[in-house]
């Protein structure tokens, strides 16, 4: 089989995510018949790669030998077995390694990123109605968030091309500023900086707050990058601004570190850059000892995508005791009854341990602060170049907007680059890399002059 073939038939069979299936007709999709590390191959030999890890899920290449064997392994034992009555070993290990890594010591598991949304947002409503202020059932948050693309999800994400049809469907819920930084660019007399944007917006969430906390259950946000936005980048303060708010007005603080979680923002987790809190409030209410900074940011963590490794479907909340302690009764409705099928499935639960033992052996944190700097400098020629703006960086992703993108920029742009050997996807003008971590300088320097051809091209 070629891969003329698995187009043809794919056409007829195949409903394909996030796309207008009338473009594919001109724009086919790419076969993919194997992966090696940051590569795809067709069923022709050919080899592109990877630049955006599969849609922001893998970390360290396809085919990693280590979570190969970690799933043969769990093959022999056990695929899956229901999780409500039952528990297995690499759950239990999981949900412990994650508590030790964040401070928050209760996971709840679900399938993709869309489903921990749910499931934060669910909790953290219960949770208040279990304390007695059934009241507050209002959710707030960012201007261009993205949080997946169920009913629930897809009402507190903030992206027009998904969210406007699907508007009578959805809660009304409120949206405050971002504190992407390239707002301070609006105002160029002004001076502002990164972060005074993380203040500005602050004070937005605030005056939200001061009006609406009554009525509201939790913020939900992403720290540090706006993925599905545009990979739109902000001041890690705003974090720390923002838990303090939510202590102030009693408001749950979300955050969504399905994509930016597992390093990819340089820290194993995003919230980890907050700058500490002011004086006085108290230490995460999560594990307990040292917990870490997580805890002393979010009541609920989301985790999916890199949580495997992008092998399997799998997504996290981990939270904190109170929270917990608030569903612990004897009556069964004060409980958390809400379930996935395949809740924990323990074939994923091997992926994502064996995804930690490889953070831990390759000391992938330390390794991809060098490997980011060295990246860096192979994109000063893409960061020069004249057509680029607000070019921006945080671990290992990269970003920019170009000028004078026409319609049909993204498209046009994966087309020729996939020409090219690179398999790219902007996001409306927005170019960004978010590669797996095992991406060498050769790799890069190839992304960074592919990229600057086709940006010298109009
Ligand atoms: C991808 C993503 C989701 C949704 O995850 P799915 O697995 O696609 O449902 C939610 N939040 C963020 C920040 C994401 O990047």
């Amino acid at each position: 089989m070629h891969n003329e073939d698995w187009i043809a038939r794919g056409r007829a069979a195949l409903w394909h995510p996030c796309t207008q299936m009338k473009q594919l007709e001109a724009a086919p999709p790419l076969p993919v018949a194997r992966g090696e590390g940051p590569w795809l191959i067709d069923y022709e030999g050919r080899r592109y790669l990877d630049a955006i890890s599969s849609w922001w899920v893998n970390l360290f290449g396809h085919a990693e030998p280590r979570i190969n064997a970690a799933l043969v392994d769990q093959l022999t034992r056990i695929e899956h077995v229901i999780l409500a009555g039952c528990t297995h070993a690499p759950v239990v290990e999981l949900s412990e390694r994650l508590a030790a890594l964040t401070g928050l010591g209760h996971a709840f598991y679900g399938s993709d990123g869309a489903s921990a949304t749910e499931i934060a947002l669910k909790m953290s409503f219960h949770c208040w109605k279990n304390l007695g202020r059934p009241e507050k059932t209002g959710f707030v948050s960012l201007a261009h968030g993205y949080h997946g693309e169920t009913l629930g999800a897809l009402s507190v994400t903030d992206v027009a091309l998904f969210k406007d049809t699907y508007a009578p469907l959805l809660r009304h819920t409120r949206q405050v500023m971002s504190p992407d930084w390239r707002q301070a660019g609006v105002d160029q007399q002004s001076g502002e900086t990164a972060e005074d944007v993380a203040r500005r917006a602050a004070a937005d969430l605030e005056a939200h707050l001061a009006a609406h906390a009554g009525t509201t259950a939790a913020v939900i946000l992403e720290p540090l990058v706006q993925g599905a936005a545009g990979m739109a980048m902000y001041h890690p303060l705003y974090l720390t601004l923002a838990r303090e708010l939510c202590d102030r007005f009693e408001v749950h603080l979300i955050a969504d570190e399905i994509a930016v979680g597992f390093g990819r923002t340089g820290t194993m987790f995003a919230c980890e850059q907050a700058p500490p809190p002011s004086p006085g409030r108290e230490k995460g209410a999560g594990g307990g000892g040292d917990a870490s900074r997580v805890a002393d940011i979010a009541d609920f963590l989301c985790l999916s995508k890199g949580l495997t490794g992008g092998y399997l479907p799998l997504s996290c909340v981990l939270t904190t005791d109170r929270v917990y302690q608030a569903f612990w009764d004897d009556e069964t409705a004060r409980g958390f009854l809400h379930s996935h099928s395949y809740t924990g499935n323990p074939l994923a639960c091997r992926a994502a341990l064996a995804v930690l033992d490889i953070f831990e052996q390759d000391g992938v944190l330390a390794a991809n602060c060098i490997r980011a700097a060295r990246f860096t400098d192979i994109l000063q020629g893409v960061a020069a170049h004249p057509r680029v703006r607000h070019f921006r960086h945080a671990g290992m992703i990269w970003a920019f907007d170009v000028a004078g993108a026409p319609p049909g920029f993204a498209r046009d742009f994966h087309r020729r680059a996939l020409a090219r050997g690179v398999f790219l996807r902007p996001i409306g003008a927005t170019v960004y890399y978010m590669p797996p971590y095992v991406v060498g300088e050769e790799e890069m320097a190839l992304l960074a002059a592919v990229t600057q051809e086709l940006l010298d091209q109009a």
